[in-house]
This record gives C-alpha cells, sequence and structure tokens, in this order.
C-alpha cells in the first residue's frame, strides 16, 4: 500500500511540475512579446523623427545594435538596411507591414524561421515623402523558450525528484503507519485519534463486520456443542435398552428362564425395543427439523383435520390409561408442513396422555383470532414444577427421568415441538400448575390463505 501512495504522491509531484513549467513559460512568453513589441514602436517613432530631421546620416549614427532597421522606397526597394547588402535583398513590396504602412501610414507583422525556431517582430511607419522606415527585432518562439528552459528545469526535476522521493516516502510511512498501528480486533478504539478521522466510516465497518463474525462464531460454536451433547446424550439413551435387551436375550439363551416367565422376558425385549425405536423415530425427526426443515413444502393445512388424525392415532393409548379426549373449536387454516404440524399435536397430546392420571380429560381446541390460528392442549394431570418450565423443551430433558422412561418417554417430543413450531412461526406458551394440570398453546400465523 505504501509503495502504491509513494508512487502517487510521486507521479502527481511530476505532473504539477511540468504543468507549472509550462503555464509560466506561456506566461513569461507573452509578457516579454508585449514588451519587446512596444519597444519596437517606440524605436521605430524614434527612428521615422531621426530620419526625417538627419536623412541617411541619422541611420548610419544610429547604434540600433539590438534590431535591424530597413529603409524602403514606395515601390518596394531597399534604401538602406543596417544587416543586409542591398543587392542581396528583393522588393519588400509583398511584406504585409510595408504595404500596409504604405496604405494606411503604419503596419505591424510577424513572420516565423522555417526551422520554427525563432520568430521576427516587424513595425513599419511612412515617412511624409512617402518612404518607409521597418524596425524588426528577433524573438525566440515559446518552443525554443522551453527548450531553453530545459536545461536549469531538467536540474529542478532532478532536484524535486530526490525531494519528492525523500517526501512521498515519508508521507507514505506517515499514511501507513496509523492502519498498521490500528488493532483489528477492536477498530473503533483509536477513532477518536485525529489519524483515523477520515477512514472513520471503513472503521465503522469493520467493527460491525468483526462483530457479526464473532457472533457467528459464537454461534457456530454453541451448535456444535448442542450438537456433540446431543450425539453422547442420544448413544446414551440408546444404549440403556439395547442393554436390557441383550440382557434377558442372554438370559433366554442360556436356557436360565422358566419357561411360565418366558412371556414377561420377552414383553420386556419387546417394550425395550419399542422404546428404541421411537427413540430412533424421534432422532430422525429432530434431525430434519435441523436448519429450518430444507426442502419442506407449506401448504394449507387445516389444524383441527390434523389434531382429529392425532387423537384418533393415539385413542389406544388414550384408553389403556384411562385418559379421555376431547376435540372441539373449528377448522383453522394454516400455511404449514402437514407430517410436522402432525408431528407436533401428535407430541402434545402423547405428553397430556403420558402425564395424565386415570380418569383424567384431555382437550384439543382449533380455532381462529383474527391473523392467528390457535392450537391448545390441556390435560388435567401432573403437571410441571414452576423451576423446570424454562427447560423443558431442551433435548432430553425430563422433570422425572424415571416416569418418563416408565411411560415410553424419550425426552426429545417437546424439542420437536419447538424445532417444528419455529418453522411455522408459531409461538408456543406453556401454562401448568403442579398437581392440576397444564396446557400448551400455539399461535400459528395464518400466512396467505389460498
Ligand atoms: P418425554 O419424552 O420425556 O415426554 P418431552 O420432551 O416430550 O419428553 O417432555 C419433556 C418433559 O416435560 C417430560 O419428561 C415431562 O417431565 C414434562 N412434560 C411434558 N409434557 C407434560 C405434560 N403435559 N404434563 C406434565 N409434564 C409434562
Amino acid at each position: 500500500m505504501s509503495r502504491k501512495i509513494f508512487n502517487s504522491i510521486l507521479l502527481a509531484v511530476f505532473f504539477v511540475l511540468f504543468t507549472s513549467v509550462a503555464v509560466i513559460t506561456g506566461v513569461m512568453y507573452r509578457h516579454l512579446t508585449g514588451e519587446q513589441l512596444e519597444q519596437l514602436r517606440n524605436e521605430t517613432n524614434l527612428t521615422v523623427q531621426g530620419v526625417i530631421l538627419n536623412g541617411e546620416e541619422y541611420l548610419r549614427d544610429l547604434d540600433n545594435a539590438g534590431f535591424r532597421v530597413t529603409w524602403i522606397v514606395e515601390d518596394g526597394t531597399i534604401l538602406y538596411d543596417n544587416a543586409a547588402s542591398l543587392e542581396q535583398m528583393e522588393n519588400h513590396l509583398e511584406r504585409r507591414e510595408i504595404r500596409d504602412a504604405l496604405e494606411k501610414g503604419y503596419g505591424e507583422s510577424e513572420r516565423y524561421s522555417p526551422t520554427l525556431s525563432e520568430k521576427q517582430l516587424y513595425v513599419a511607419r511612412k515617412l511624409p515623402d512617402g518612404t518607409v522606415i521597418r524596425l524588426s527585432i528577433t524573438q525566440a518562439t515559446v518552443w525554443n523558450l522551453f527548450l531553453r528552459f530545459l536545461i536549469p528545469v531538467t536540474g529542478i526535476i532532478a532536484g524535486a525528484v530526490v525531494l519528492s522521493f525523500i517526501l512521498a516516502s515519508r508521507l507514505s510511512k506517515r499514511i501507513v503507519e496509523p492502519l498498521n498501528r490500528m488493532d483489528l480486533d477492536a477498530p473503533l478504539e483509536n477513532a477518536g485519534d485525529e489519524a483515523y478521522a477520515e477512514i472513520r466510516p471503513l472503521l465503522k465497518k469493520l467493527d460491525d463486520q468483526h462483530k457479526q463474525i464473532q457472533k457467528d462464531r459464537e454461534e457456530l460454536e454453541k451448535a456444535s456443542l448442542i450438537r456433540q451433547e446431543f450425539t453422547a446424550n442420544a448413544s446414551h439413551e440408546l444404549k440403556t435398552p439395547l442393554h436390557v435387551i441383550s440382557g434377558y436375550a442372554e438370559l433366554l439363551e442360556n436356557g436360565m428362564v422358566r419357561n411360565e416367565d418366558i412371556p414377561m422376558f420377552a414383553g420386556k425385549i419387546l417394550s425395550e425395543a419399542k422404546r428404541m425405536s421411537k427413540l430412533t423415530e424421534d432422532i430422525i425427526d429432530l434431525s430434519s427439523l435441523d436448519g429450518g426443515g430444507p426442502g419442506m413444502v407449506q401448504e394449507r393445512t387445516d389444524l383441527w383435520r390434523i389434531s382429529r388424525n392425532a387423537v384418533e392415532s393415539l385413542e389406544s393409548e388414550a384408553e389403556e390409561a384411562g385418559v379421555t379426549f376431547v376435540l372441539s373449536g373449528e377448522n383453522a387454516y394454516v400455511s404449514g408442513v402437514p407430517h410436522v404440524l402432525y408431528s407436533i399435536v401428535y407430541n402434545l397430546c402423547d405428553n397430556a396422555v403420558k402425564y395424565s392420571r386415570k380418569g383424567g380429560v384431555i382437550t384439543v381446541t382449533t380455532k381462529n383470532d383474527g391473523d392467528h390460528a390457535i392450537l391448545s392442549v390441556s390435560d388435567n394431570g401432573i403437571g410441571i414444577p414452576p423451576e423446570d418450565l424454562d427447560r423443558i423443551f431442551e433435548r432430553f430433558y425430563r422433570v422425572d427421568k424415571s416416569h418418563s422412561n416408565e411411560v415410553g418417554g424419550t425426552g426429545l417430543g417437546l424439542s420437536i415441538v419447538k424445532h417444528a413450531a419455529k418453522l411455522h412461526g408459531a409461538v408456543i406458551d406453556v401454562k401448568s400448575d403442579l398437581g392440576s394440570g397444564t396446557v400448551f398453546t400455539l399461535t400459528f400465523p395464518k400466512g396467505e390463505e389460498s
């Protein structure tokens, strides 16, 4: 970066230098030409007066080292010239300044040498006897002047290069230094510093990005920790029924079980196998919801119909537990993934059955409330202690693990509900009275109803 700044400064210095020399030469040249012309006019007037008074004598006595003087007769022939022999000089009638002087009494003109390195300025004035006195001066052209300046200018440029080199390298270091000093982890820390005033918006952007990266990193770390915990918990949960199954199977294999006990052992193996299969299903459900349920297509779905299906499929469990389902409310349409919505109602109803007492009543209600559809599952079961309410949606969290195991819980049901609700933008509310019952209420946005 400092190399780039250095080059830019150097380039700018060269540009300014050359432009300045060109402009100064131009201005000086104009000024010089104006001065010389004025002088030439005055000298011409003086010479004319001198010739009127003293004739050619005056011209001969004239010490006109700086000017060329020519005296021309009306027909263009030369009477006198102080710079060339008369024989070599051609007729001057066609010269512009002579023509003008003969016609109007006064004429001026300028002509360039064939090499364009020199320019002649001419001033001519007519005398009362009809002859013309012309004075001329040789002047360098602006290009010539520039070339003459070139040697000193080259010297100046060489000096300027050295100076620019030193200046540019110091300047570029000074510009880059605060950037090098900057703490990228806390870019706004030095923002009050005057050196950073102009790059404050950049620092702010850097700081925002830094914070975002930090946040993303923390979230990633958290997600990875949750995943690790989940894998550890899942393997532990799977290992328990597996141990029970293999233990009972071993007893059976070794003939250590009496014939009349075989159905009891087989029943235990079956129930543990069912637990394992429920756990695997829940894990699959959860992982398919992870990351927002990619690839799942939402469609207009009636929560009431979904609730009826869930209640119907849990009817036999309810009967076994001695509880009754009551389905009430109305059709409530939401935009959602039917099988995911089903898993919400199923898990809530399944829990209500598992954590109810004999004779309990479970009420499932669906209704509409403006832009929202509401699903609630209430029971008059054992309830949840207030201190556990915040944690019941965590994976594998159970208020009473042995009770949950007894009733075939996996600890994943409410976690699935939480993720499934999130997928639909639904808000979950839980109200519970220990010993009296629990109400889960989910408020869904209706979305676009077709
Ligand atoms: P589980 O498979 O153990 O039921 P969940 O994730 O579905 O796991 O629920 C977590 C815990 O929340 C349960 O173990 C239970 O202690 C409590 N819980 C959930 N629903 C109810 C309910 N309706 N009544 C009482 N306790 C409940």
